[in-house]
């Protein structure tokens, strides 16, 4: 087959929701970018995100706003307005699982009190929930607790993936990573339907999680480095009472549980577990995992009947730019240490709207050129990843 050759301006390699968000961005700005997937859009952390769109209470709950909480402050507004259609990239089509993210503390001291720093921190972000308006789990007369109602939107992240790819599917690719071939201005690659494609570029930009470091291999660069947090969530599903969006607080910074809820794929309610739980979970057999979270369960919601359900885990790492001792970044990182290679992480789903602001900032600033037009090949149809819950070989 012959090769094509094409120049562009940009090429942004990962459809997870960093690369497909700043795609967006940049071809409204006037930018001829394409964006390169080597498994499945959303194959990556984002169909295994909870979802939430944190605006930063999660991190306050030590009682002072941390750098990471200033980050995300702004995030769920600027998200709502992207699913109301007017904000910087339209999510109209996104699908809203809860309109809130709610957090109850239990009777133990020390979780009362963070409860109560929580709520004076993020007083204009929290709301405590009187006994008639909580979600009906914490209706329950054995609940002693206090909830929470968070001003943060948990949405379906594959609707999220779907609503930003389908309008730009002409310039998304699905191409073979061992295909690549790093050339002086330009990359060639094997796309799935077997065309090879030189893509002429002046900036490339890795945005595919956790394959940024073999990406940075394949272009012989040795930095910057990457880090690997990794998380054994849990999921169960059958005899639930209902969908449950919550965080549970500990005494620590990070919640003790967190909870989302999902569909499967025969649209029986799926509840997925994180926080602390999958934090310390990496060191569990699958086995352990699930022994552990069928334990805080009966302690923290004890008059569930769980006996029916059907539980698996999920091992999954968070790919994040290097920090010293393994620490979560405070917020996203865009790195230029490499002449025309951006490097990115968003390190929360939700900030990847900041991470696109940064990202076109640093084009303008280096000064990248706006192609006037770009004829692009005809790409094979973007190929979408399934959300794991929803994939029958998970539940075995
Ligand atoms: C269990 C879990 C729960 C989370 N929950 C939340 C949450 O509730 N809220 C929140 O804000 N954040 C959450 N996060 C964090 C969030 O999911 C991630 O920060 C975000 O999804 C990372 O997006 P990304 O686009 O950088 O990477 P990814 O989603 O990992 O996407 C990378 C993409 O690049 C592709 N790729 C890989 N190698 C190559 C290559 N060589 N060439 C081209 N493409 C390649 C992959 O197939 C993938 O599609 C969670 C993370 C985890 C793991």
């Amino acid at each position: 087959m012959s090769k094509i050759s094409v120049a562009v301006d940009v090429i942004i390699f990962g459809g997870g929701i960093a690369g497909l968000w700043s795609l967006a961005r940049l071809r409204q700005a006037g930018y001829q970018a394409v964006l390169l997937e080597a498994n499945a859009l959303g194959a990556g952390q984002t169909r295994y995100a909870q979802g939430i769109i944190h605006g930063g209470t999660k991190y306050a709950l030590t009682g002072k706003l941390t750098a990471s909480s200033e980050a995300v402050f702004n995030m769920p507004n600027r998200w709502k307005q992207c699913l109301a259609g007017n904000g910087d990239v339209d999510l109209r089509a996104a699908i809203v699982l809860s309109a809130h993210q709610y957090l109850w503390s239990t009777q133990n001291i020390a979780s009362r009190v963070t409860g109560f720093f929580a709520s004076q921190v993020m007083r204009s972000r929290t709301q405590s929930v009187d006994k008639k308006n909580r979600p009906a789990l914490f209706q329950h007369p054995q609940f002693r607790g206090q909830v929470y109602k968070l001003d943060e939107p948990v949405l379906d992240t594959m609707s999220i993936v779907r609503a930003l790819a389908e309008p730009m599917q002409s310039a998304i690719a699905n191409y073979q990573a061992q295909s690549l071939v790093a050339k002086d201005d330009a990359i060639e690659v094997e796309l799935l339907d077997g065309q090879r494609v030189i893509f002429k570029y002046q900036t490339l930009c890795l945005m595919a999680g956790q394959g940024n470091a073999e990406l940075l291999a394949q272009l012989k660069l040795t930095r910057p480095e990457m880090q690997l947090r990794p998380l054994q969530m849990v999921m169960l599903r059958g005899g639930l009472p209902g969908m449950v969006y919550a965080h549970c607080m500990g005494a620590s910074v990070n919640p003790r549980i967190t909870i989302s809820s999902h569909r499967d794929m025969n649209g029986d309610i799926v509840w997925y577990l994180g926080g602390q739980l999958a934090e310390e979970g990496v060191n569990r057999s699958a086995d352990e995992q699930i022994q552990f979270a069928k334990k805080e369960l009966a302690a923290l919601i004890p008059w569930l009947d769980l006996s029916k359900s059907q539980w698996a885990t999920l091992p999954i790492n968070r790919a994040e730019l290097k920090q010293g001792e393994g620490k979560r970044p405070d917020s996203f990182s865009l790195d230029d240490t490499n002449p025309g290679v951006l490097t990115a992480w968003p390190t929360k789903l939700a900030l990847a709207p900041m991470l696109a602001d940064a990202l076109l900032a640093r084009l303008e600033e280096t000064g990248v050129r706006k192609s006037a037009s770009c004829e692009l090949p005809t790409f094979p149809k973007p190929v979408y990843a399934t959300l794991p819950w929803q994939e029958a070989s998970r539940w075995n």
